[in-house]
Formats: structure tokens, sequence, C-alpha cells
């Protein structure tokens, strides 16, 4: 057994096969520790390919399996690993110490294979990786600087300290993928502290030890941490999705690689439902919506000129003698109801009421009255059926459900009885 100095000594001296090769999917290790994580356990490793959460990018997940465990033959050792796995749910570091976060225990001085979601872990290297293309081109050609990143598991936002126009927008996402398209190498140095002093890089903070830093010849030079794809051409399209005012800067989301494909697809989806639906060109949906839209809006204004003369006809029908008003209709604006509403209140001192809806869905009604106090017919509508409703001595408004006869029966006793008749 190692005394706890050796162990942590060991612990902070971890092979970081992460920076030797962002691509090593599988490792073996040795076991150093295996402590209680808060909920969990957490398990330090001699060598690890599991990076730990940092720069904006999360930790990796995957599994460890004791050695000897993994079986024989390649079949056998596919289902061993997974059935004698134990899972990484998370990696995060600590004074200097790789944390492999586990749902179950391993003992120190076990041999074990180690193996990473790696399909999780090469999407992330491909949002990371197309964020600093994009950090980059924005920094060289307009002088903004990144000032938050965050790598999402959907999406990746970038804050720049200063506004980017549409134009400016179009032409870094056209860099961006010429970038991609030449297939530039993603190199990492290490340079001196004089070699650093001499170099243009951006996130140039104080960085305590040596400085790792990463570049795509001509598009970026940056300090990070994280692990990223070997040559551009692995993160595939870098697509902008919006750029945004956002806190007198701009903030800006982007997918790449698989990301920028499933968007694509969900994308073209829905334009393909939209041109079915509206019988147009997938390039012409924009234009057919907006067309739809202008017909909508004459059929709506048509609409409204037919409610009010509908409106009106009823208007006329009232009899000079006549004291109360009681109307029902359907699919009717209220603006045209409430206007309806105003006009009878002219005409007749007693109850004017309207209401819009059905018998099986309820009705929107509006009461007015020159003469009588309109609240005590909306408390007996809400006391007979239910419902809301209130306002002003001279106009209620609320929501019924209830039969047009006895709605009609109710709301003339109250008039009855209010004028003593
Ligand atoms: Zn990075």
């Amino acid at each position: 057994m190692m005394q706890e100095k050796t162990i942590e000594q060991a612990a902070v001296s971890t092979q970081r096969l992460y920076y030797e090769d962002s691509h090593k999917s599988e490792f073996t290790a040795t076991v150093l520790a295996c402590r209680a994580y808060k909920d969990k356990y957490g398990i330090l490793l001699d060598r690890t390919s599991f990076f730990p959460e940092g720069g904006g990018q999360f930790g990796d997940t995957g599994w460890l399996c004791k050695k000897g465990e993994e079986g024989e033959n390649a079949q056998e050792l596919q289902t061993r690993r997974e059935q004698k796995a134990v899972a990484v749910l998370d990696t995060q570091e600590k004074d200097g110490m790789i944390w492999h976060v586990t749902d179950l225990p391993l003992e120190a001085g076990d041999e074990v294979a180690g193996r990473l979601d790696f399909e999780k872990r090469f999407d992330r290297m491909q949002q990371h990786s197309g964020e600093h293309i994009l950090s980059g081109i924005v920094h060289r050609l307009y002088g903004l600087d990144n000032v938050g990143f965050h790598l999402g598991e959907e999406l990746t936002t970038l804050d720049f300290n200063g506004e980017l126009s549409k134009d400016q927008v179009r032409t870094v996402e056209t860099l961006a993928n010429q970038a991609v398209f030449a297939d530039l190498p993603v190199e990492v140095l290490y340079p001196a502290k004089e070699e650093l002093a001499a170099l243009e890089y951006r996130s140039k903070i104080e960085i305590e030890g040596q400085v790792r830093i990463v570049q795509i010849p001509g598009v970026d030079r940056c300090a990070c941490c994280a692990p990223h794809v070997g040559r551009t051409g692995e993160i595939g399209l870098i697509k902008i999705l919006s750029c945004e005012r956002h806190r007198g800067g701009c903030r800006m989301v982007m997918v790449s690689g698989s990301r920028a494909l499933q968007d694509y697809m969900q994308k073209q989806e829905s334009v393909e439902a939209v041109s079915v639906a509206l019988s147009a060109k997938q390039e012409a949906v924009a234009q057919a919506v907006l067309h739809q839209k202008e017909q909508i809006s004459a059929l709506r204004e048509q609409l409204n000129r037919l409610q009010a003369a509908s409106l009106s006809g009823q208007l006329e029908q009232i009899r000079p003698d006549q004291q109360d008003v009681c109307l029902f209709v359907e699919d009717f604006d209220m603006i045209a109801v409430r206007s309806f509403v105003n006009q009878a209140m002219e005409r007749c001192s007693g109850l004017c009421a309207a209401f819009e809806g059905t018998e099986e869905e309820g009705y929107h009604y509006i009461i007015g009255s020159s003469r009588l106090d309109t609240r005590t017919a909306a408390k007996a509508l809400r006391e007979s059926f239910g419902g809301k409703g209130g306002g002003r001595p001279e106009m209620v408004q609320g929501f019924v459900c209830g039969k047009e006869q006895e709605i009609r029966a109710l709301l003339a006793r109250c008039a009855a009885e209010q004028t003593g008749e």
C-alpha cells in the first residue's frame, strides 16, 4: 500500500494521454486510489485519456474495466466490458489531481482498461475547435475578443466584446469554412517563457506554469488546455445559427460537425413540410409564407367588414320602444362585438348584452348599460353558470358556459328586477 503522500505525488503527475493524442480512446492504467467523491466514487489513475472539465469543455465520460475481466476474444471482451465495467460519469481536476467520478469502486493497485465515450468527446472537439476558428477570425478581422464561451450539450455560444453586422457574420462563417476545407493542422506548442512573451495569441491571461498554445496556421493562436481535433477537416461544417446584441457586445450561437448536420437535417424537414403544405418550391418557401400572410390579413379585413355590416343590420332591427338587447354570435371579433354594445347603449337604456361563442365551448360576453348597474348581471351569470366576469357599473365583460335560452331568460329577469318592472 502506497503512503498517502506518495499517492498525492503520483496523482499530480498522472500521465495525461489526451495531450499526447487527442484521439486515444482506449488505454490501460493502474488505480492509485479510490475515495468517496460526493455520493459517488473518485478514482485516481497513473495515466488517463479522460480529459477533466476545463477551458469551457465538459469532463469526459466512459468506462473503466478491471484487467483480466475483459474475456478472451474480441466478442467476449466487448460484452464482458459492458457487464463488468465501472461507468465514468464525469472527470474533474482538483489541485492537479484528475478524479474519475464513477458509480462503482475499484481498488488501489487494480490494473484497468479505460475506454472513452469517444463519440461524445469527438463531438465536443468538433464544437470547440470550430469555436477557435470563429474566434480567431473575428479577432483578426474585427479586433473583437471572445469574452465568454459555453460549450453546451446542444449549442455553443461565444460572447464578443463588440457588435458584428450581418455581413460581417457571413464573412466570418465563409472564412471559417474555408479553413475547414483547407484541412489545416491544429498544432500544440509549449513555448518557453521568453518565446511566449514575444508571441501574439488570444486569451493572454496570467497562467501559472507552462502555457499550452493551440494554433491553426493563419487562422488562430490561443492558450487552451482542452483537447482539439488533429486537423481542421475533422470539424466538418461550421454554422453560425444567430448573432445578436448581448451586454454591449454580441452573442454568437454556433454548431459544427455532426451537430451542424443534425441541424441541416431538421431544417430540411421543416422546409420540405412547408413546401408541401404551400405547394411552393423549397427555395421559395419564405416568399410563399409571406404571400399567405398577406392573403390572411386581406381575408381578415373582408371578414371584419362583413361582421360590421351584419352587426349594423342587428342594430337597425332594434325597435324604438325596446329597452334591452341580447345578441348571440359565433366567430366574431370581440372589437366588433364591443362596438355593437356601445352603439346599442345609445339606443336602449336597459341591458345591452352580446355573447360571442357556442353553447359547447362557452361565450365571451360584454354587457353595457347607460342606466342600470351591469355588475348585477355579471354576478347573476357567475352564480348561475360559473365562469368569470366583472367590470364597472356601466360595462362588464367575462366568460360563461350555459344554454342560450337560459342566459337570455336570466338577463331578462335581471333587467326587470332593476327597473322594477
Ligand atoms: Zn481550445
